[in-house]
């Protein structure tokens, strides 16, 4: 466990406090005691952040990609070195357990190192014939926002594609999980980052978010956390016609037919929908199963269910720890009372555990009312929802019944029944026979409501680029 912590914010190559020297608490979820106090940037310290970024645009975007590539490989290197300290800060201001910790700082480091491999390459021109050819370029700064669930892999996203395109970049994380932030910045620092080129702001969201698009010295900005945030900066960056990428919320099906193997796919969606306490954009939420399996299936899923140990997040005895902050109690409370009130059946769990400590049981709801929030309103948290399904067509039409289209799932040997479905699900990410998440090497987007832009992989970098097109020279 750490200790009580004071983080700053780091603006021109320094840490600093904000110009008018107000800080915010941040909790210890687990207790709900303050854990640590998060430095708040001004207006004017937001300013100096965007000065910086400006003045550093020239020099950035003109080094040559391998050598940003070669920052961002070493910043990874010095990451990895210092996992075990900045995963047991994680895990207490998050919730998420020592061990998910540890897991998401190894997929942060992989996020450095793949966009730090690839600078090079996706820098260089592209020839299209003998006399055409696109030339990427930095897009100019970006401003990122990154929230509390997964702050160290988000944080790395945004930061190693930026930097890997030339861009400098203005991170506003989430003052809730600040330590994040604060290694990925320092890991950068001790790597070489000229002055400017990163920043870390904390303080008042939409204070800053304001602050910063208004700037039309931001080119791009990048965000992941709620639809209805989403829309309002998308809304503002209009006035600057700045590029966005938007990662947005989710409502992810997983269909499971009659052929599946049924104790496969209750482990695995249990596994993956309890990390992190349920709050990840893709975690599964609503389940569709074949009717001649139904009650089978729900036995094992509840059986699943019930064998996640909630407990503290540096007791390695833990699965799953406390939600991260009062607001998903709030809705895991709201939620649940609108689906039971509408008819529906608590399989297990549907309640809080304990007095202290955003702690909320593994929760299985069958018999939901189509109307119930549960059903329209993203859950962000260990609720799952399962209800029958009786053709093919059904549960294709329940499980795009949804606003949102970032994941959807689905269990089946059936090559033919696949195949249906991956036409049919409409959504950005599509994985069949087990759940998977982002990674380094591959795009990930959401439709419909859950956002645009891409992020990961090549197209995570050509995110942050122009593509110049150039003609009459031979490539
Ligand atoms: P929220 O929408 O207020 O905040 C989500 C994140 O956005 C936070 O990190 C917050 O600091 C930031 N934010 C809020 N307003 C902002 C603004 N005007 N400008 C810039 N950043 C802003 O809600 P919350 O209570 O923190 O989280 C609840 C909901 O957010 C969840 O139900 C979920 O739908 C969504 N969420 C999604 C993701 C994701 O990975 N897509 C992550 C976190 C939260």
């Amino acid at each position: 466990m750490c200790d009580s912590i004071n983080y700053k914010l780091f603006i021109n190559g320094a840490w600093r406090l904000g110009r008018n020297g107000a800080d915010l608490p941040f909790l210890n979820p687990a207790t709900e005691h303050e854990f640590g106090r998060v430095a708040v940037a001004s207006a004017s310290d937001l300013d100096d952040a965007l000065t910086s970024a400006q003045v550093s645009l020239l020099q950035w975007s003109n080094t040559p990609a391998e050598e940003r590539g070669a920052l961002l490989i070493r910043a990874a290197r010095i990451l990895k070195g210092k996992i075990d300290i900045a995963a047991a800060a994680l895990s207490t201001e998050q919730g998420k357990t020592l061990a998910e910790a540890k897991g998401e700082y190894a997929r942060a480091v992989e996020m450095l190192e793949w966009n730090g491999t690839h600078a090079g390459k996706l820098s260089a021109p592209v020839p299209i014939d003998e006399k055409r050819m696109i030339v990427p370029e930095a897009i100019g700064v970006v401003a990122a926002f990154t929230p509390w669930n997964y702050p160290a892999v988000l944080n790395a996203r945004k930061l190693g594609a930026s930097i890997a395109a030339g861009c400098p970049v203005i991170l506003k994380a989430a003052e809730e999980t600040p330590s994040a932030g604060v290694y990925m910045i320092e890991a950068l620092q001790e790597a070489g980052i000229p002055p400017g080129v990163v920043s870390l702001v904390f303080g008042n969201p939409p204070m800053i978010s304001k602050h910063l698009l208004a700037s039309p010295v931001v080119r791009a900005l990048s965000f992941t956390g709620s639809t209805p945030v989403g829309k309002q900066l998308a809304k503002i960056a209009a006035g600057n016609l700045q590029r966005c990428v938007l990662e947005l919320g989710g409502h992810s099906p997983v269909i499971v037919f009659e052929d599946a193997d049924l104790s496969k796919a209750a482990w695995a969606i249990s596994e993956y929908k309890f990390e992190c306490a349920g709050q990840s954009c893709n975690a599964p939420s609503r389940i569709l199963v074949a009717r001649s399996i139904y009650r089978e299936f729900l036995a094992k899923l509840v059986r699943a269910a019930e064998k996640i140990r909630v407990g503290a997040p540096d007791d390695p005895e833990t699965d799953m720890g406390p939600m991260a902050n009062a607001r998903r109690i709030e809705a895991m409370e709201r939620l649940t009372k609108d689906a039971v009130d509408r008819g529906a059946k608590v399989e297990t769990g549907g309640r809080r555990i304990g007095r202290a400590g955003f702690y909320w049981a593994p929760t299985i709801l069958s018999n939901v009312h189509p109307e119930s929030e549960v059903l329209r309103e993203e859950p962000f948290g260990p609720i799952l929802t399962v209800a029958p399904f009786d053709t093919i067509e059904e549960a294709v039409e329940e499980a795009n019944d949804t606003e949102y289209g970032l994941a959807s799932y689905f269990f089946t040997e059936s090559p033919e029944i696949q195949k249906r479905m991956i036409r049919s699900l409409v959504a950005g990410a599509v994985s069949m026979n087990h759940l998977k998440g982002v990674s380094a090497d591959a795009p990930n987007a959401g439709v419909k409501q859950s956002g645009y832009g891409y992020e990961g992989g090549v197209e995570g970098v050509r995110a942050f680029q122009n593509l110049k097109l150039v003609n009459g020279v031979k490539a």
